[in-house]
């Protein structure tokens, strides 16, 4: 018995759960949930690797290498492994359709759930970003009614509630938690970045190597810097200029900065030594007066409006001005 290389960051919760399973407690389906960009996908991934790995180990994640199973998955060439993304549709345009990629690909994968390794091993199949219409949903749920010996089925969500119940509740649940800033400069480092941009975009990735990646790549940095900057001035009271951030496409970047912000500044009026999400701006955000319970509270309540309307066509400065509203210090 050996114990398998693993290499991958964060994600303790899920590591100890697959580690206790064995062979007979092993399921025939999960949801991996939680936030986008924590590492759930990469964990499918390595889970599944794990899976095929033919030579006896210690625990169940883990893998040696060297065997068939381990050069032909790291070749992308494994006859058992099968991997996709996003929805999954069957047959629901116009009744007629099957000539849609998306819709092959669902029908394609139901034949395949039915078939027998090629290996003799197990076959594992990852749907990342699932997403299901109801015809694609009934076609799976006739894997579960008598699922293949050897198949392991691996769904990852970062919206759980878009997962109809039907499936949801054949699946067993495992929960992804956002990853820890020095979990993302893990992430980052091992992809090649440089030092100082790792640091940079890992405190500013509030827990998801996804978001850090974006700031590096898209320019979302001057979006969150912008919110930033409107955050301190509207929460002092100042002249706050919104232009910065509050246009359409970078709408739910600057919400999603100003929320953690106030949650972090919420945590730092509770006291205690927390951990923030934006641990770049703690010194700003302890100098910003308390406020009252109600007032934070009435702030949430405006974000989650906000987040809400951003969605609708309401025009961005009117979102941006609706939160202001609330970070006011005179708000009552
Ligand atoms: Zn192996």
């Amino acid at each position: 018995m050996i114990d398998g290389t693993f290499d991958v960051v964060g994600a303790a919760g899920p590591r100890a759960f697959f580690e206790h399973l064995t062979a007979a407690t092993l399921s025939h389906g999960y949801l991996f949930s939680g936030p986008a960009g924590v590492g759930k996908k990469t964990f499918a991934r390595a889970l599944a690797h794990s899976l095929l790995c033919v030579t006896p180990r210690r625990t169940m994640l883990g893998w040696c290498g060297v065997c068939t199973g381990c050069t032909r998955f790291a070749a992308g060439t494994h006859p058992d492994f099968y991997a996709s993304e996003g929805q999954l549709k069957i047959g629901e345009r116009d009744g007629s359709g099957f000539h849609d990629g998306d819709e092959a690909t669902a029908r394609d994968l139901v034949r395949q759930l039915s078939l027998h390794s090629y290996a003799g091993g197990k076959r594992v199949f990852v749907l990342g970003d699932a997403d299901f219409t109801r015809e694609a949903a009934n076609a799976l749920l006739k894997f579960f009614e008598e699922p293949p010996a050897g198949v392991v089925l691996i769904v990852t969500t970062s919206a759980g509630g878009r997962i109809l119940p039907t499936i949801r509740s054949r699946l067993v649940e495992v929960t992804f938690p956002l990853l820890s800033e020095d979990e993302i400069v893990e992430v980052l480092t091992r992809r090649g970045l440089a030092r100082d941009d790792v640091q940079r975009a890992a405190s500013a990735a509030n827990g998801s190597a996804a978001r850090a990646l974006a700031f590096l790549d898209e320019g979302e940095g001057a979006t969150r810097d912008a919110a930033v900057a409107w955050f301190f001035a509207a929460a002092r009271g100042d002249e706050a200029d919104a232009a910065g951030w509050a246009t359409r496409p970078t709408l739910e970047a600057g919400l999603e900065t100003v929320k953690t912000l106030a949650r972090d500044w919420i945590a730092l009026g509770l006291g205690g030594s927390v951990p923030l999400l934006a641990r770049d701006q703690r010194a700003a955000l302890e100098a910003l007066p308390a406020r009252e319970p109600a007032a934070f509270a009435r702030l949430l309540a405006a974000i989650g409006d906000a987040e809400r309307i951003a969605r609708t066509n309401v025009s961005p400065p009117l979102v941006a001005d609706l939160v202001r509203i609330a970070l006011a210090p005179s708000s009552r």
